[in-house]
């Protein structure tokens, strides 16, 4: 079975820029505004001759009315179908509440999930690590998914046990 990634986090912390990256396509819309990304998307990826299926949501922001609740309910249908989710959260914006609501979900879920900090660029991993700590999702995994840092560790992490 190919497994199935889905990369969930608020709306802005970088997911369709790994989500482009990890498929190398320009397809997933990139914006500078929270939420562009409204409907989940699919895209094919290969990593050390591994295929993998990724999916890009739009976000969960913990503010959901309107379309906004619309993008929340996409990202919950990509969790129920993942084999395994990154979470993502902005180290540039640090810990906020709907971070931790997202976590309490995927614990509630019961989803093999991995944290990861994005925007490694522009703070210190240590810093991020010891910000990111109160989520209780293991070892944080720093990337800077604009430029490329991390991510190969990343996949390794993700896709090296199975
Ligand atoms: P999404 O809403 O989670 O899909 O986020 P996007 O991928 O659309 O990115 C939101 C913003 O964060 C854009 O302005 C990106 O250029 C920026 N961004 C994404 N990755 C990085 C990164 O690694 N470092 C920095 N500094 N900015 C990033
Ligand atoms: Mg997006």
């Amino acid at each position: 079975m190919v497994p199935v990634i889905a990369l969930v986090g608020r709306p802005n912390v970088g997911k369709s820029t790994l989500f482009n990256r990890l498929t190398r396509s320009r397809d997933a819309l990139v914006a500078d505004f929270a939420g562009l990304t409204r409907d989940r998307k699919y895209g094919e990826a290969r990593w050390q001759g591994r295929n993998y299926i990724v999916i890009d949501t739009g976000g969960i922001s913990g503010d959901e009315e309107g379309i906004d609740a619309k993008m929340a309910e996409q990202s919950l249908l990509a969790i129920e179908e993942a084999d395994i989710v990154l979470f993502l959260v902005d180290a540039r914006a640090g810990l906020t509440a709907a971070d931790q609501m997202i976590a309490e979900h995927l614990r509630k879920r019961n989803k093999t999930s991995f944290l990861v900090a994005n925007k490694i660029d522009t703070i210190d991993p240590d810093v991020a690590r010891a910000e990111f700590a109160p989520v209780g999702m293991g070892e944080l995994q720093p990337i800077a998914a604009a430029h490329g840092r991390g991510v190969n560790n990343l996949l390794e992490a993700v896709l090296g046990h199975i």
